[in-house]
């Protein structure tokens, strides 16, 4: 019997409980056992690429180079950062003893949290899996993974080959929907991250409350992007359309709507169109390049947005093979149902924004979006739009590509979510940074018990 046959014979609760015992004996606690594990899914991502790019490719049309760029090595290079840094996030990290505790040591020494819950959306289906794997494990956690049912060969290949490669008793996938994810969320978790949408998100919180376990909520909203007259225009079409058409604009932080002047935005239509000739040719449909919806019900939803909406690029769509052409929608109205919630799809509606004063208020007096970004030469623009503007993360002159550094933190922040599972800040969101003070028995001075006479009082007063 494979180990994945085995391990779908299993309920739900024995194998959370399986990895709860394997937490509590310390299995997953080892700087050694945490190195090896990353290894391990370094190995697994490098053997099995085919078999992940080809699920991937049935679940999303994801074409194989970017299902290799945005998945695959995404992770692989998570998972090196995080062996690089191992050893120096693991460690007692030695802090100030003021003079009142000495002699003594003070030293913050991250402990892992127990077994961590990741609940993944469809979208980057393995990234969003295994990239919280890296911090769980990197922090010494065990660690359940929900792959999305919308996804539904990705998830099967997680369940077939991590138990082959990672320990099995540590690391747990459990394939299913909303009842599988109902049921572990009625358990209690040393933490749970999860990815996905505003609605669930309030699911999760609400079942993470009843037992108190923390959580990371990684969710998404509407990402603006302005662009101001003196930008190039030229570069800032070629990204803008990058972002926003990668993944078929199934992607978290790709630039939802662009703010910019009625001049500008007459300047940008046409660089835009041809960009995304450029990048998928005359009909995207034939591109090697182009990936498609999800299922029916999101390409339903996307063509409802695109009703009565002005197309000035694509607009075309095949339901039989999930296609919806790269879309400019200009000039869009803040009215228009696809200025409503986040897009998630091919869709680039372009609103008419006259300045930089303007556009900011526009963001500003809507909830908090993951990314926010900027296309301008002036810095004077450039420095305005990163301290007024509060978003996950602020990128100018650019899109997306921050979420590729692995020294940047990444995360929501209102509305787009809290916490964060990346890098060294995830690290510590995924452990607990436990305060150690080691003391001397001698001497033990005897200021601080009673009775306190006014010298004393006197003395604490100084020392404090
Ligand atoms: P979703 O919220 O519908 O589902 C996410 C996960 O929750 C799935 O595994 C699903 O099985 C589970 N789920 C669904 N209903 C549930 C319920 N009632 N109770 C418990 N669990 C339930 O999200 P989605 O449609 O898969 O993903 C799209 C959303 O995810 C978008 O809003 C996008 O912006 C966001 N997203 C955010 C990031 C990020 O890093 N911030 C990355 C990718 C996607």
């Amino acid at each position: 019997m494979q180990a994945s046959q085995m391990n779908n014979s299993r309920s739900i609760s024995e194998r959370v409980a399986g990895a709860r015992t394997a937490f509590r004996r310390g299995a997953s606690r080892p700087v050694a056992w945490r190195r090896g594990q990353l290894e391990a899914l370094e190995r697994m991502l490098v053997a099995e690429e085919s078999e992940f790019c080809e699920a991937l490719s049935s679940d999303l049309g994801k074409p194989a180079p970017e299902a290799w760029l945005t998945e695959v090595s995404f992770v692989i290079q998570a998972s090196q950062f995080a062996r690089k840094n191992l050893d120096r996030w693991t460690r007692s990290r030695p802090v100030n003893t003021p003079v009142f505790a000495m002699p003594g040591r003070s030293r913050v020494r991250p402990e892992p949290l127990g077994t961590v819950l990741i609940i993944a959306p469809w979208n980057y289906p393995l990234q969003l899996c295994l990239a919280p794997l890296v911090t769980a494990i990197s922090a010494g956690n065990c660690a359940v993974i929900k792959p999305s049912e919308l996804a539904p060969a990705t998830a099967s290949a997680l369940a077939r080959l991590l138990p082959r490669y990672l320990d099995p008793e540590c690391v747990v996938v459990i394939e299913g929907g909303v009842d599988a994810s109902t049921q572990l969320l009625d358990e209690p978790w040393g933490h749970i991250v999860f990815t996905g949408g505003a609605r669930v998100a309030k699911i999760v919180m609400s079942a993470a409350a009843r037992h108190l376990s923390p959580v990371t909520l990684e969710l998404g909203g509407k990402s603006p992007c302005v662009v101001l007259p003196d930008a190039n225009l030229e570069v800032a079409a070629r990204r803008i359309a990058w972002g926003r058409f990668t993944n078929a604009g199934q992607t978290c932080i790709a630039p939802d709507y662009v703010l910019t002047d009625a001049h500008t935005r007459d300047r940008l239509v046409p660089l835009l169109r041809n960009e995304i000739e450029q990048m998928f040719g005359e009909d995207p449909s034939r591109s090697p390049d182009y990936g498609r919806i999800i299922n029916e019900t999101h390409f339903d939803r996307l063509l409802g947005l695109m009703e009565g909406a002005q197309c000035v690029v694509g607009g075309d769509s095949r339901r039989e093979s999930l296609y919806i052409a790269p879309t400019v929608i200009s000039p869009a109205a803040a009215d228009q149902a696809c200025m409503q919630d986040e897009i998630f799809g091919p869709l680039l509606p372009i609103l008419d924004s006259p300045d930089l004063d303007t556009a900011i208020a526009h963001i500003r007096s809507k909830p908090k979006p993951l990314s926010a970004y900027l296309f301008s030469k002036d810095r004077k623009a450039q420095a305005r739009f990163e301290d007024e503007v509060s978003a996950g993360s602020i990128c100018l002159n650019d899109v997306m590509l921050f979420m590729a550094i692995e020294d940047l933190p990444f995360g929501g922040v209102g509305n787009s979510g809290m916490g964060n599972y990346k890098g060294e800040g995830g690290f510590h969101n995924l452990s607990h940074d436990k305060a150690v003070l080691s003391r001397s028995l001698w001497p033990d001075w005897a200021l601080r018990y009673a009775p306190i006479s006014s010298a004393k009082m006197k003395w604490l007063r100084r020392l404090r």
